[in-house]
């Protein structure tokens, strides 16, 4: 089969990345016998550089044709003092928007060999954690309506949460297709007993459920999910949960498998294009210089494999080609310890694409 992806290489580790990221695809595509065609686009700083601004319409019009999106990273100190809305992470905001986006996949997924990176302690984590964290990413309170106006107390400021039927019913069934593929359990987080949003939030993946009788769906409150995810993560398999309160658990989801440089997304909207990227930033700090991990970028595009293109076997191929890399003891400085043998960006390509 033929695919088009769009590479947003970005800024900082971006470019890097990438590179190593598009030599997996190919060697994917040519034992599997696809092929992907490549068609670079800018945005971040390096099209504030280019053209002025972080999000040119030419790339918005590349990604729409395009069967799925890769991004690298976009951000840097050159451009921080930039006002808001010609700063490069506008751009990412710019291509949800586009590209209707509004699911947020984040899975969170501790190797065996890298458990000692793990804060939690060895009697939790059992022999690793799995979690999928799935936000809606285009409603709620970081969407809704708010302003300042003058109260009781003075002048008071107030956002609102808002969700419709039909937001929560595309996120739910997003969450239930992904635990069909999976171990069929999802955890839908809420606050029901405050708040009228998460009433009818509750309600609705009530009814989807139904369509899903394989499923087991447990309902959480937020605060109670945050607790049980550092006490007890082993009992998640996908949590479904509103734009806040996923923004919330999937930073703490990622960071109890302690490593930044390993952690993929896919950013999904009603049809098959999505968009794929690493969750960490563009790390100025060590950009060009052969040492950023490749691997979170490499898992994005295992995911644009499973959601966008459907091709299970060529997700799952990359996967275990990590793994059996990170089992021979390979490792970048982010996820280096004792005993490890050190390579840089290219040389864990190189080496996950040997194990492909
Ligand atoms: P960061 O994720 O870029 O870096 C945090 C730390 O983790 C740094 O020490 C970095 O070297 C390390 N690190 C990150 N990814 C790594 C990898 N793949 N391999 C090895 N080490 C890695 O976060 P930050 O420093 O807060 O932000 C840097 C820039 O990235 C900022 O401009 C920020 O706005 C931007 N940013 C972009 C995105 C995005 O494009 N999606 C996300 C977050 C931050």
């Amino acid at each position: 089969m033929n695919f088009n992806i769009a590479t947003i290489p970005g800024d900082g580790i971006g470019p890097d990345i990438i590179e190593q990221t598009v030599l997996v695809l190919n060697r994917i595509g040519e034992k599997f016998g696809h092929t992907f065609h490549f068609t670079e686009v800018l945005a971040g700083g390096a099209a504030i550089d280019a053209t002025g601004e972080p999000l040119p319409q030419e790339t918005i019009d590349i990604c729409k044709k395009s069967d799925s999106v890769l991004l690298g990273a976009v951000g840097g100190p050159k451009w921080d003092n930039l006002p808001g809305d010609r700063r490069p992470e506008k751009a990412l905001l710019g291509l949800r928007g586009e590209l209707g986006l509004f699911a947020n996949l984040r899975p969170a997924l501790l190797h065996k060999a890298l458990k000692d990176a793990c804060p939690l302690k060895p009697e939790i984590i059992g022999d690793g954690l799995d979690i999928l964290v799935v936000r809606e990413l285009t409603g709620g309170i970081y969407f809704g309506e708010r302003g300042r106006r003058t109260g009781k107390f003075g002048e008071e400021a107030y956002d609102t949460e808002t969700y419709s039927v039909h937001e929560v019913e595309r996120i739910a069934r997003v969450g239930f297709e992904s635990a069909m593929k999976r171990n069929k359990k999802v955890t839908s987080v809420d606050k029901a007993n405050i708040l009228e949003s998460s009433r009818l939030w509750r309600s609705v993946v009530e009814k989807v459920a139904k369509d899903y009788p394989e499923v087991e769906l447990n309902h959480m409150y937020v605060d109670n999910a945050a607790m049980q995810l550092v006490r007890n993560p082993r009992q998640f398999d996908v949590i479904i949960t509103s734009n806040m309160f996923g923004d919330i658990l999937s930073d703490e989801a990622s960071m109890i498998t302690g490593s930044i440089g390993m952690l993929p997304s896919a950013s999904l909207g009603e049809g098959t294009l999505g968009m794929y990227e690493p969750i960490h930033g563009s790390a100025p700090d060590i950009a060009g210089q052969d040492k950023a991990n490749p691997i979170a970028t490499i898992l994005s595009a295992a995911m644009m494999l499973r959601y966008s293109f459907n091709l299970e076997k060529e997700a799952a191929c990359v996967e275990e080609a990590v793994t059996k890399v990170l089992e021979q003891n390979y490792r970048t400085g982010d996820i280096m310890s004792d005993g490890m043998k050190l390579v840089g960006t290219r040389e864990m390509g190189q080496l996950i694409i040997n194990a492909l």
